[in-house]
């Protein structure tokens, strides 16, 4: 059996007619710069994974066609579940909120959920919010295969589900959630614009992606089989491209700032898959002593703020470790949050 990046997809052999032609453009960031080959993907048509050395994101050197996508999220490929990427959505939305929670301190809170299935995630926080003193929340999901069927009408919540991010009308959110997507996305580049500009002044986007291009080229040194999930995934965005981010888009989509970067949350529990999740925290520990020279960390998340209105400098969290988000009971006198030493801004209607 093949290391596979997630047990949520498996990788097919693709045919020469399923492809795009190969493009020298690196699909992230537009970059021309030559990309050096990493590690292949599939033969016969070959397929590597290059490395852009412009924004530091590793993509495939050949893209799939829409209907080759069509067919394998269709089931065409007999693959497994893609409605659901984390075993435990509440464990998830509490570690999301450490991150996050100090930002979303309105009464009413916009979610833009991009990617997330059944909207699993975005209802876990929206759940977290609405116990700590938020009024209400009101989801965007967008997700082509929204199966919204084990929603049950909660007090105060609004979900409504999207197929594309184009029919999402709300300008911008408190909250864009981009969890286990963006390497699904062939051309990357202006969804992730896009996504990005969707964040309000004070709001903030988490994303969570693979970041496992250094542990399967072990794998293929050691002639180990292995599965990078091509063509479901066709990017692998780690640490060197995160924070070149807001930098990379800053031209299109305005100043932001990165709050947090680190190796990305073990997506599976001890409970449902032991070996697993010990494998994932052991590749993943050595990062906070080695720092950014460390790769074999799996995947990667990061927390991007846009400065509020009212500018203040907030200091990059890059492996500490933030205060657990505590929900505060509704009406209790709350003490204000501070972050590296900063005052967080507080919802005048909330105190
Ligand atoms: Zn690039």
């Amino acid at each position: 059996m093949a290391v596979n990046l997630t047990k949520y997809h498996a990788g097919v052999h693709v045919k020469e007619e399923d492809l795009l032609s190969a493009d020298f453009r690196c699909p992230v960031c537009l970059g021309e710069d030559e990309r050096k080959r990493v590690l292949l993907l599939q033969a016969e048509p070959d397929v590597y994974l290059l490395k852009c050395r412009r924004c530091g994101g590793y993509s495939a050197s050949r893209l799939p066609t829409e209907e080759t996508l069509r067919r394998y999220y269709g089931g065409y490929y007999k693959h497994l579940d893609t409605t659901v990427t984390c075993d435990n959505p509440l464990t998830f939305a509490r570690h999301v909120m450490a991150y996050a929670g100090p930002f979303l301190r309105e009464r009413s809170i916009s979610i833009l959920d991009f990617g997330g299935g059944g909207g699993d995630l975005s209802r876990a926080i929206a759940g977290l919010l609405l116990a700590s003193g938020t009024s209400n929340a009101q989801i965007d999901l967008v997700d082509y295969n929204s199966n919204l069927s084990r929603m049950e009408p909660t007090a105060g919540l609004a979900l409504e589900p999207h197929q594309t991010l184009a029919e999402v009308k709300e300008k911008q959110f408190d909250l864009v959630l981009a969890s286990a997507i963006l390497e699904h996305i062939p051309f990357l580049r202006p969804a992730l614009i896009d996504l990005l500009s969707r964040v309000k002044p004070g709001g903030v986007f988490y994303a969570r992606t693979p970041s496992a291009a250094s542990i399967l080229r072990i794998f293929q040194f050691l002639r180990l089989p292995y599965d990078f999930t091509f063509p479901a995934h066709v990017h692998d965005l780690g640490q060197e491209f995160w924070e070149q981010v807001p930098r990379l888009v800053e031209a299109e989509a305005g100043t932001l700032q990165l709050i947090s970067s680190r190796p990305s949350v073990v997506e599976t529990s001890f409970l449902h898959n032991p070996i697993r999740a010990i494998a994932a925290y052991a590749l993943k520990a050595p990062w906070y002593v080695l720092g950014s020279s460390y790769r074999l960390v799996g995947g990667w998340e990061v927390v991007i703020r846009r400065p509020s209105a009212a500018s203040e400098r907030t200091t990059l969290q890059v492996g500490s470790t933030l205060p657990e988000y505590v929900p505060q009971i509704p009406g209790s006198v709350s003490q204000p949050s501070e972050i590296a030493g900063e005052k967080l801004p507080r919802s005048a209607k909330s105190a």
